[in-house]
């Protein structure tokens, strides 16, 4: 059976990540244990992920780059924020163990939903924070192996993501 939609898909994958005239660095790894299983084309994963899998079949591999602007994306200005240094005070006393540039520090925005931003500069009295995707601007690199490839059920065709042994019933 070839990957299409209404699949289920087993995919273990190695990512790499490079910023232009750059080494890649290695993101993160699935490994046969904990592979990725996903409903094919739910959207839960990046479309050009899935468009470099589509028509592969269990035990095919595969080795595929995705420009930034397909993936997390361009860097936006708009996305680097100044804000007073306060909000890393501890009863007056700023917080040197979190305010250091490259740290990531969870925020609530209005919603009260939280963000991570990452601390991208500091400053007397404020601090720069970088609310883009830490793979905004970096091409991504993929390479693993079609483990499995299934026709979803019903149920999961309804609930819009694939099931796995041992998930929570809903
Ligand atoms: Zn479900």
């Amino acid at each position: 059976m070839q990957i299409g939609t209404q699949t289920v898909v087993t995919v273990t994958y190695a990512l790499h990540s490079s910023k232009p005239e750059q080494e890649r660095n290695f993101v993160e790894e699935t490994p046969e244990e904990n592979p990725l299983i996903f409903l094919f084309g739910s959207g839960q994963l990046i479309p050009s992920f899935e468009e470099n899998l589509n028509g592969l079949r269990a035990g095919d591999t595969f080795t595929f780059s995705i420009e930034a602007e397909n993936g997390y994306g361009e860097v936006e200005d708009e996305a680097f924020v100044k804000v007073a240094d306060d909000m890393f005070k501890t009863d007056g006393i700023l917080d040197l163990e979190i305010l250091r540039v490259g740290n990531m520090v969870p925020l609530l925005d209005r919603e009260g939903n939280q963000l991570m931003a990452r601390i991208a500069g500091i400053e007397e009295e404020t601090v720069l924070l970088d609310f883009n995707h830490p793979l905004a601007g970096h091409d991504l690199h993929f390479s693993g192996t079609v483990v499995s490839v299934r026709e979803a059920t019903p149920e999961e065709l309804d609930h819009g993501h694939a099931h796995t042994p041992g998930m929570h019933d809903h």
